[in-house]
């Protein structure tokens, strides 16, 4: 099968949030699976070439007024067509952020489009994302269908249904098949007015990571390469190059990492509740996050500043985006707090077992699918074919959170031998794509039915 992914986000060259991870290894593992993958992406004057291989100059062409450069790369292994509209678009410094985001990206989905179609490609899937590739499911119908693409079905991904509702429900309307990234989610959205006209094409498929780019034995960030078989001493030598990169105090305490974009999806009143609770409980802290409204970042400024004074040795705050600090976050932490007022997949909390980390979660969307209490979920997690693999919680407040939390610090204090069996079981769960990419392939293939 020949596959075409049109997005606007790809790990690493141009990744915001989890949109780019799933571009990047929903491709690579359905490509390891012998079929044809492309992606076409903005060609952004922000891309991290670094990743890109093989740059070059593939061809021109005009649509929408201006000539469009079409440059061809490889990425992580993977074929990636980058359009460069001359009218500048994408020479703004970001990928989004702008306020024409809608006009930039619905420029490029069809532009995106008219490259296939002048190119004579003939996909039989082509896969678009979210609200900023949402225009290629009715673009493709009205038009393009028509003419030497007519082979080609429309799947449309939603990743997160918080942002441009009303692109997602007329995607949702136009795509032949539609999912979302977790079993969970796709119910607790089901009778949104945007899904639920067209619940009978829509799935739930639970993300996955790639385990060659998030691999303790294979990662250049952290100091000692390690497996599951040593563990124990892998995560120690990650957490005192963590401690001493950070300034913090070298001793041997609960660490807890938060890696989040910092928006109210997150849970920032619980994000910052845990952060006094576990130094209250003699733990150490360290939150990596990228906040994009300035009040938030701000508030968390004021926060850095308050616990300057009372914790410097114990808690650090880094307020940017930072890939290589986030894998010996990962590597060093002993748990992993993902407190998301709802969360569609997340990727988070997989990144984290794999790297022996114990996620900490609420129990929404994709974290009520992959996160399964120790002391609450066997069974279920047994439904699964799992053992429970972390500690969970049910309320939007701090009693919730305390649950959860002070189970999982009173375990580092008084269980470390069942602490450590319980990383190691956690790093050989297999949250790879290796069943889902299977799922999309089913799925891509009802849609041509
Ligand atoms: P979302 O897409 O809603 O942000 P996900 O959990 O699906 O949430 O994906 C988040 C991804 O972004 C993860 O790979 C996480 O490690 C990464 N990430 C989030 N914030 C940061 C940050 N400040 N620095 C580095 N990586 C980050």
């Amino acid at each position: 099968m020949h596959i075409v992914h049109i997005a606007v986000e790809m790990a690493p060259i141009a990744k915001i949030g989890g949109l780019g991870d799933v571009v990047t290894s929903l491709s690579r593992a359905v490509q390891d699976m012998n079929h044809n993958v492309d992606i076409i992406l903005p060609k952004y004057d922000c891309l991290n070439f670094d990743h890109v291989k093989d740059l070059k100059f593939h061809k021109s062409y005009f649509w929408g007024g201006t000539e469009i450069k079409v440059w061809s790369g490889k990425v992580e292994g993977l074929s990636v067509y980058f359009l460069e509209p001359q009218n500048g678009l994408f020479w703004v410094g970001c990928v989004y952020g702008r306020n024409n985001d809608g006009e930039r990206f619905g420029f490029f989905c069809h532009a995106a489009l008219e490259f296939l179609l002048q190119g004579g490609f003939h996909p039989d899937i082509i896969h678009c994302h979210d609200w900023s590739s949402a225009p290629v499911a009715w673009l493709f119908k009205d038009h393009y269908r028509h003419y030497g693409l007519s082979k080609a079905r429309v799947v449309f991904t939603i990743h997160n249904l918080e942002y441009g509702a009303p692109l997602i429900a007329k995607a949702m309307e136009f795509s032949d098949k539609a999912t979302t990234v977790s079993p969970t989610y796709a119910r607790e959205i089901s009778g949104n007015p945007s899904i639920a006209p067209n619940i009978f094409k829509f799935h739930g498929i639970l993300n996955g990571i790639d385990p060659d780019i998030w691999d303790p034995y294979n990662d250049k960030f952290i100091p000692v390469s390690y497996t599951s078989e040593n563990v124990v001493e892998g995560k120690n030598a990650a957490k005192g190059a963590l401690q001493q990169r950070l300034g913090l105090r070298r001793d041997d305490l609960p660490l807890i990492g938060i890696i989040s974009r910092l928006t109210h999806q997150k849970g920032i009143h619980l994000i910052k509740h845990a952060i006094w609770r576990t130094l209250e409980r003699g733990g150490q802290v360290i939150l990596l996050g990228s906040a994009p409204d300035h009040r938030i970042q701000n508030d968390f400024i004021n926060l850095a500043n308050q616990l300057h004074s009372s914790y410097n040795d114990r808690a650090r705050l880094c307020l940017s985006y930072d890939e290589p600090l986030s894998h010996l976050i990962y590597a060093g932490a002993d748990f992993v707090l993902i407190p998301s007022i709802f969360e569609p997949c997340g990727l988070t909390q997989l990144t984290a077992m794999r790297y022996g980390s114990i996620p900490i979660a609420r129990k929404t969307g994709g974290l009520y699918d992959t996160v399964f209490d120790v002391d609450h979920d066997k069974e279920r997690a047994q439904g699964h074919g799992l053992e429970p693999n972390g500690f969970n919680f049910d309320g939007a407040d701090a009693a919730g959170v305390d649950y959860a939390l002070n189970r999982a610090i009173s375990a580092w204090y008084d269980g470390r031998e069942w602490l450590n069996s319980l990383c190691k079981r956690v790093m050989e769960q297999d949250w790879s794509w290796n069943r889902p990419a299977l799922s999309y392939l089913e799925l891509y293939h009802a849609a041509r039915k």
